[in-house]
């Protein structure tokens, strides 16, 4: 869950979450409009299909139990090398590299390493150093430590180098310039209509395949003429999406399901999908054009 977003955010979430999913059986056997229903708000919907699936796998493939090992865990769906070494560090106690962007800066930091820690050798680079400095016993403390030790005092900006515990070990000189990263990809902006189609006091939406599968939007629309009624900003990936919104017949769009007003409030619908219809609903855009 706290992959692209903040604890604070996580943390109401995670405990609606463990209430309704208490097991691993428990989340595997729960239907994808539930989960998808959980998840909803926290965006990234990927990451509630692939904790589904995983669930799953978790079930056929290891009776129920989480393995406690690096291999056996990337192979699940959605897991990759960081938080595969998190569980076996953090929920098995045993060595495993956990290098987030606090332990990258550190490490960078600490071997004075003046290549870029997003390129293919700076990944390597930074898993070698991380596995050197592994305890064999209490993993999951001295990978707490790291982080803290970057978080902390290792600081992106003005570390507090006076009072590093690894002080004398620490070869930079111009920790302030370290780490270095490839400049980042530009933000695209894209621009999509979608249709606010409503009859009969019902709401026309569309079963998402593609970017949000499995959960309700408002249809796309390939009306170039239509006022625009409501428009969302939102950011996705490496996208900055104007979501236009134009209100359509009933029957201009094929596909779409009939909701009442007091059904979508149950249904998975994306956070942007919402907010316009929760918008639209309050102005009271329910005539046809
Ligand atoms: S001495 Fe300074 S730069 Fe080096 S690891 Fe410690 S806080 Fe970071």
């Amino acid at each position: 869950m706290c992959q692209q977003t903040t604890v604070a955010a996580v943390v109401p979430y995670f405990e609606r979450w463990m209430a309704a999913f208490p097991t691993v059986a428990a989340l595997a056997a729960a239907d994808e409009q539930a989960v998808l229903g959980h998840w909803q708000g926290l965006g990234y919907y990927s990451r509630a299909r692939n904790l589904h699936r995983a669930a799953k796998a978790v079930m056929e493939r290891h009776d129920g139990k989480v393995p406690g090992d690096l291999a056996l865990l990337e192979a699940l769906p959605g897991i990759g090398a960081y938080t595969a070494a998190a569980v076996v560090a953090f929920a098995f106690d045993k060595p495993a590299p956990v290098v987030d962007a606090n332990v990258a800066r550190v490490l960078a930091r600490l071997h004075d390493f003046r290549e870029p820690i997003d390129s293919a050798r700076g990944k390597k680079f930074l898993n070698e150093a991380a596995w050197t400095l592994q305890p064999e016993s209490g993993a999951g403390k001295f990978n707490s430590a790291l982080m803290e030790l970057g978080a902390l005092v290792c600081k992106p900006r003005s570390p507090i180098c006076p009072l590093c515990p690894i002080r004398g070990a620490c070869r930079t000189r111009d920790p302030e310039a370290l780490p270095i990263k490839r400049s980042r990809q530009a933000v695209t902006s894209v621009t999509e209509r979608r249709a606010w189609v409503v009859e009969n006091g019902a709401i026309h939406l569309a079963l998402s395949t593609e970017r949000w599968k499995g959960m309700w939007i408002l249809p796309e629309i390939d009306d170039e003429g239509a006022p625009v009624v409501h428009v969302e900003n939102y950011p996705i990936t490496r996208y900055r999406v104007r979501m236009e919104v134009v209100v359509a017949p009933c029957g201009s769009v094929a596909g779409l399901r009939a909701f009442s007003w007091h059904e979508i409030e149950t249904i998975p619908i994306p956070s942007p999908h919402r907010r316009a219809i929760r918008a639209l609903a309050e102005t009271q855009v329910t005539r046809h054009r």
